[in-house]
């Protein structure tokens, strides 16, 4: 049965509101795996690293030697989780990695990932990246049927609904599991003698897939993930494509229904990617100066300085400064000692985070009349900050430019971005936020620009899900249905707590 709890105990543990849905599990995650190389888990090691952006809240590998899989998580960023002990314990010329973006502390280790189980069709271990939107409606239906979950992860239906499959093939129990999951997944699945890895059908979250000099095949979230373990980049998962790597070669399925239409996250270009990757078959890099450029010319600045929001707008703000032929300055330094503010459970602490993990550079901005170009304004507290501050340090005028339309709606597909009722957007006009701020002028990029902007280098022209700006969700699905799940998995957070 379950207990609900007293919310002044729940905010006591949480430190945080419990129905503020912003404080569960978030499922912004980086993946990495490899097949066919001594010391599998150590490439993993150095994959995980690379995609430490994508998530800091826990680390984990499984590895295979052929006959067993071997697993280590644990909370935290993958330099503190892992040591050389833990990598040699992880035998075998196999691996899958994952690094998961969380606030929910060290009493859910068991949430970190790889999860691995056992089951009639061996050991198999699941790394997932994306957002399972029917996770809870299934979940309830295996629960009435007598399946007990060992975590509050979505990702963990996809075992079950595997072990139910009354298929004897792995692949075919694999297909099965994932026709009857909604949502979005990169996903890498890797047993003794298999690795997978699988990109939904409209394709939310990236997945890139590579060579190893020594011949081994490579996944990643991202290619930043392949420059440091020496992999070239082959090319991406397609959307809908299931790749099976053996001892034997590489086969592609597309085992799934044809969808109507693909749904790429374009918030991975312009924010959550780092600027040295190619996803989706273009480079973050030039997206993000193509956004630059295009809101240079969207909303031009009478100004002496362009400075851009580290580390993530500082390629727009590149991009602006090539076009308006305003010299780019570094105004803004970034510690990156602390964890992203976003991840804050309070706001007293998140306004807080936002002066420890910045500092102006005074010289750089005083007497001058500055752009400063960011990538969002979620809830504002960041730019309300930097503002303060860059105004402290003898800024004449400040004219804050967006490199992206006003997020005005939250992702159910895997990115962590708060409710609609925090996001300033959704409830503000533009005239309003830039009263807040006390800016002498805001911009925001055009949908129809952010669009074009992504279209760089001769890359294929491609459909976004662009959810957050204009609230056309690729996928049928219902807010308020995805609300109650959200408060039904408070209810197992906080009796994990007990
Ligand atoms: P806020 O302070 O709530 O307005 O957040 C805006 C800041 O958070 C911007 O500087 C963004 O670069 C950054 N940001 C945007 N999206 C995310 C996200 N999903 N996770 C962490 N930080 C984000």
């Amino acid at each position: 049965m379950k207990v609900k709890f007293p919310q002044l105990l729940a905010n006591k543990f949480f430190n945080c509101k419990i129905n503020n849905p912003s404080y569960y599990p978030k499922e912004e995650c980086g993946i990495y795996g490899i097949f066919g190389v001594e010391e599998a888990a150590n490439y993993t090691y150095l994959g995980l690293y690379a995609l430490q952006h994508r998530g800091q809240e826990s680390a984990g590998i499984v590895s295979s030697d052929g006959e067993r899989l071997y697993r280590y998580a644990g909370m935290g960023q993958v330099a503190h989780v892992f040591d050389q002990e833990k990598i040699k314990m992880l035998r075998g010329f196999a691996a899958i990695g994952h690094n998961r973006y969380s606030t929910t502390g060290a009493s859910f280790l068991r949430n970190a990932q790889p999860i691995r189980v056992e089951s009639h069709l061996g050991s198999f271990a699941l790394a997932h990246n994306g957002n399972i939107t029917n996770a809870w409606d299934i979940r309830k239906q295996l629960e009435e049927k007598g399946s007990i979950f060992q975590t509050t992860v979505d990702t963990e239906i996809i075992f079950h609904l595997m072990a139910r499959s009354g298929k004897r093939e792995f692949l075919d129990s694999l297909v099965y599991a994932l026709r009857k999951v909604k949502g979005a997944y990169s996903l890498l699945v890797l047993n003794p003698h298999e690795l997978y890895a699988i990109r939904d059908p409209m394709g939310f979250r990236p997945l890139v897939m590579g060579k190893h000099k020594s011949g081994a095949i490579v996944f990643a979230s991202e290619t930043c993930a392949f420059d440091i373990t020496d992999v070239e980049y082959i090319r991406d998962i397609e959307p809908g494509e299931i790749v099976r790597v053996t001892k034997k070669g590489v086969e592609s399925f597309f085992p799934f229904p044809h969808t109507k239409r693909q749904a790429l996250c374009i918030f991975e270009n312009i924010y959550f990617a780092r600027p040295d990757s190619y996803i989706f078959n273009r480079s973050v890099y030039e997206v993000r100066k193509s956004l630059g450029r295009y809101l240079a010319i969207e909303h031009p600045a009478e100004a002496d300085v362009v400075i851009g929001v580290p580390d993530s707008s500082i390629v727009a703000a590149l991009g602006y400064s090539e076009q308006s032929g305003i010299p780019f300055t570094t105004g803004l330094i970034r510690s990156h000692y602390i964890g992203r503010t976003f991840i804050e459970p309070e706001q007293k602490i998140r306004d807080f985070g936002a002066k420890i993990k910045y500092n102006v550079v005074k010289s750089a901005v005083k007497d001058k009349r500055v752009v400063v170009v960011d990538d969002s304004i979620m809830r504002g507290t960041t730019s309300k900050k930097l503002i303060k501050m860059i105004r402290k340090a003898g800024a004449k005028e400040i004219h804050l430019r967006i490199s992206a339309p006003p997020t005005r709606f939250p992702c159910f597909y895997g990115i962590d971005i708060p409710t609609r009722h925090e996001l300033i957007a959704s409830s503000h006009t533009i005239e309003e936020i830039q009263k807040y701020l006390k800016i002498e002028s805001l911009g925001y990029l055009s949908i129809e620009n952010a669009r074009k902007a992504m279209e760089v280098n001769n890359s294929p022209v491609c459909q976004w899900c662009d959810a957050c700006f204009t609230g056309n969700y690729p996928l049928p699905f219902q807010e308020e249905e995805y609300n109650n799940q959200k408060t039904l998995f408070s209810e197992y957070m906080i009796e994990e707590i007990r």
